[in-house]
């Protein structure tokens, strides 16, 4: 029996599994393959609508689904929190002294926004990377009287278009709500331009400035004042704020860390086109939780779980799993209430963003309702 361990039931945990259960299905009814993922909570939750909830255009209920709704019923599911992984045993050590044996592993932990990186930051800003904080902003905005609204990004970070989507639907939501006379928005950025993608950032050149958006580059959040609401740049900048808004730098996960497989930042050394780990031929690693050169989100777990379901499946069957991922990412970007553009990139071809239209913003919507069906491994 070969047993395939998946760790992370999150887009590319769970487009894996689903996948390699329809690949393998013939394997897995003779018992000769098992397909196992573990996740610590028994909901998948869909992170992109954590952007619309900060709006009140989505509830949390439109981002659940039960994980093992969601999964192929030929595959197992273990619910619980991994402590590490033993590479030296081939397998999993759970949290609750459980061991799980593993094949061939494959890690999607995804990363996790580290708000404490910056000090203040947890009591005087607010963000809406994970549900909670998202509600809270909800809340916030819902009884901002007007002021200056700062949007702080820190790197590295998921999804590289979310950061400039809030910007850019918080500038027309004020504006709706009245408020965009007594408002101004400010967006900060740590490198020399306003997004690390250079085409991005050209175009948010010219859109930021046109709709009155307040830029600084060169921009690396130090520590927040909540009692004078200030935020301290390393570069020496200080900017007052009513309301400020972080996408903070990310990290791996902690199980990253425990297990040593990580680097400083608790990414995974993978190989870029294989994404095998390194040095590791029965592991493969994707999603957020890569090193690879290429922007986290979604897009990028989805298009690699076809490489990796793929590869996987192939050298069960006895071939050489030789499918390579080419850094393939495709984004929508929110640009107001009501349009929107995309961008598609890979290794070798930069993005290229296209004039916003409302037919786009539909599509992201409609997207965002039809994850399921990609997730099911459907799409
Ligand atoms: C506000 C916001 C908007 C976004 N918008 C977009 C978008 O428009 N387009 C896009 O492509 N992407 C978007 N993303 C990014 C996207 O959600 C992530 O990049 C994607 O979920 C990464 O997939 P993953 O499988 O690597 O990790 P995840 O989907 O985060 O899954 C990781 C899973 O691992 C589990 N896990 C972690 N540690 C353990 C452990 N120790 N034991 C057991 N289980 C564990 C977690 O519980 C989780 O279920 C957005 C994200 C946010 C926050």
């Amino acid at each position: 029996m070969t047993r395939i361990v998946l760790l992370g039931g999150g887009v590319g945990g769970t487009m894996v599994s689903n996948q390699l259960a329809r690949q393998l299905k013939e394997e897995i009814l003779r018992g000769e393959v098992e397909v196992t993922v573990i996740n610590e909570s028994d909901v998948h939750v869909y992170q992109p609508l954590f952007l619309y909830m900060a709006f009140d255009q989505a509830v949390p209920a439109d981002a659940h689904r039960a994980e093992k709704s969601v999964l192929n019923r030929h595959v197992k599911l273990v619910i619980g929190n991994a402590d590490r992984v033993d590479r030296e045993n081939n397998m999993v050590r759970m949290s609750d002294g459980q061991t799980i044996p593993y094949d061939y592993l494959v890690i999607a932990t995804g990363s996790r926004p580290d708000m404490g990186s910056v000090p203040g930051l947890i009591e005087g800003g607010h963000t809406f990377y994970t549900e909670d904080s998202a509600l809270k902003l909800r809340a916030a905005l819902q009884s901002f009287q007007g002021g200056r609204l700062v949007v702080t990004v820190g790197v590295p970070h998921k999804c590289p278009v979310a950061p400039l989507e809030f910007t850019l639907m918080v500038d027309d939501w004020l504006t709706a709500q009245g408020l965009g006379k007594t408002s101004q928005v400010v967006y900060t950025y740590p490198i020399g331009r306003l997004h690390i993608l250079e085409p991005i950032a050209d175009w948010a050149n010219e859109i930021f400035p046109a709709r009155g958006i307040e830029t600084h580059t060169f921009f690396n959040a130090e520590t927040v004042d909540p009692e004078k609401k200030t935020l301290t740049s390393m570069e020496g900048e200080t900017l007052s704020y009513d309301l400020l808004v972080a996408i903070p730098p990310h990290a791996g996960q902690d199980v990253i860390k425990r297990s040593g497989l990580g680097d400083a930042g608790q990414w995974i050394p993978t190989d870029r086109h294989s994404l095998q780990m390194e040095g590791a031929d029965n592991i493969y690693v994707l999603g957020d939780a890569t090193n690879v050169p290429i922007s986290k989100a979604g897009s990028t777990a989805h298009f690699q779980a076809d490489v990796v379901s793929s590869n996987l499946a192939n050298r069960i069957r006895g071939g050489q799993g030789s499918h390579r991922y080419n850094g393939k990412v495709f984004c929508f970007i929110e640009t107001g209430r009501d349009q929107a553009t995309y961008v598609k990139f890979d290794y070798e071809h930069p993005p290229m963003p296209q004039a916003p239209s409302e037919m786009i913003h539909l599509y992201k919507l409609a997207f965002n309702k039809m994850y399921w069906l990609s997730a099911a491994g459907v799409l």
